[in-house]
């Protein structure tokens, strides 16, 4: 079957009493058992709930994993990950990823014994250099946030295996749709659900997709002993989300593209990150690594925050807002808002700079988001 159709199908059919063509939300937090020799399949709602269970189906089919746990957010299937790892291991992850992955690893797991470090990872030669006889995992995210350089996976895998590490990455900026990690070797996916596989901005959630039985086992049992699991009702909206992943990112990247073009030739933007430009340096590593380029980009502004802030003001189509992957447009200033959770010291080694403005490009009309930017800047 193709990706949108198991989009649309799998996981779904599972009400045999009515035949609803959609599935069911089981609000319970218990299952009756049937006598003391058994029950249906589910006991209690943390350790499985039935229409969690579909949307882990589901999710574990777009990645190509064999097994799918459902969290309550994206960091709390970044949490689960991290308990493959005892005190003394090492994980050598990107210095541009996610600003609230890196305040989990530089404090909170850091606090509990693991040790990282953060490289460059464009470059896979640095794992090299920064790995250690303990480096246990080798954490990729691509695009990176908010600057979208793409790091080449199956050169990360090769040094990562070489040196005997796994590999985990964290594929929210592109969903399965675009970029498939397990097609080059990598061993967990994580996703933030909260983004495009979800794609309404009206849930928070997350997952963790395993290919090997080890890595399932662990991150099933993991999230069960913390209680890591998302609702019946979160889990039920995922589902109908992700329903519509492909057409809707399809229509996200052309927007994207167009706007990055007409961005690219304004005078007033001195710089625009989006891997679907001739002009970005991994340009041709992101058409060989991804089905399409995505709908995330950033632009730098002349003059700073002053002239920042007054286009945020003007820009109408556009919503000042953290968060990425819905059908509306959103637009949100890194510096003190996404990665205020790095110290600035990290924001500036990761290039993230007073000009830099991280845009989520919605579904709306190509041609409607770009006259909201002339508008915007011609004020
Ligand atoms: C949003 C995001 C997360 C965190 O997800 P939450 O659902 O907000 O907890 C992790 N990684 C990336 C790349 C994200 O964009």
């Amino acid at each position: 079957m193709h990706f949108e159709t198991r989009c649309v199908h799998t996981g779904v059919d599972k009400d045999s009493t009515f035949l609803s063509a959609t599935t069911p939300i089981y609000p319970t937090s218990t299952f009756r058992w049937d006598d003391l020799n058994g029950h249906r399949g589910f006991d209690y709602t943390r350790s499985g709930n039935p229409t969690r269970r579909a949307l882990e189906e589901n999710l574990a089919a777009l990645e190509g994993g064999i097994d799918c746990r459902a969290t309550c957010t994206g960091m709390s299937a970044i949490t689960a990950t991290m308990h493959l790892f005892k005190p003394g291991d090492h994980i050598i992850a990107g210095h541009d990823i996610y600003g609230g992955t890196w305040r989990l690893f530089a404090s909170l797991f850091t606090d509990m014994g693991l040790k990282f470090s953060f490289v460059d990872m464009s470059n896979p030669e640095n794992i090299r250099q920064a790995a250690t006889p303990a480096t246990k995992c080798v954490w990729i995210e691509t695009p990176s946030n908010p600057l979208l350089n793409i790091v080449d996976i199956a050169a990360v895998v090769k040094v990562a295996q070489e040196i005997k590490a796994i590999t985990i990455a964290d594929n929210t900026f592109l969903s399965p749709y675009l970029q498939r990690p397990f097609d080059f070797g990598v061993d967990v996916v994580v996703h933030s659900t909260t983004k495009y596989l979800n794609g309404h901005s009206d849930v928070v959630g997350g997952c963790v997709i395993s290919r090997e039985k080890p890595h399932a086992e662990r991150i099933g049992y993991v999230v069960n002993a913390l209680g890591l699991a998302c609702s019946p009702f979160d889990a039920w909206l995922v589902l109908r989300g992700v329903k519509t992943l492909g057409p809707r990112m399809e229509a996200h990247q052309r927007g994207a593209q167009a706007l990055a073009e007409f961005l690219a030739t304004h005078p007033q933007v001195a710089k625009v990150y989006y891997p679907g430009l001739k002009s970005h340096p991994h340009h041709e590593l992101a058409k060989r690594q991804q089905k399409g380029f995505g709908a995330m980009l950033s632009i730098d502004v002349k003059g700073g925050r002053p002239v920042v802030e007054k286009l945020l003001a003007k820009l109408q189509l556009f919503q000042l807002a953290e968060s990425l992957g819905g059908v509306e447009s959103l637009i949100e200033y890194p510096d003190s808002m996404s990665h205020a959770s790095m110290t600035e010291d990290a924001r500036r080694a990761a290039g993230i700079s007073e000009q830099t403005v991280r845009i989520s490009v919605g579904i709306e009309h190509p041609n409607d988001l770009i006259a909201d930017f002339k508008q915007a800047f011609s004020g």
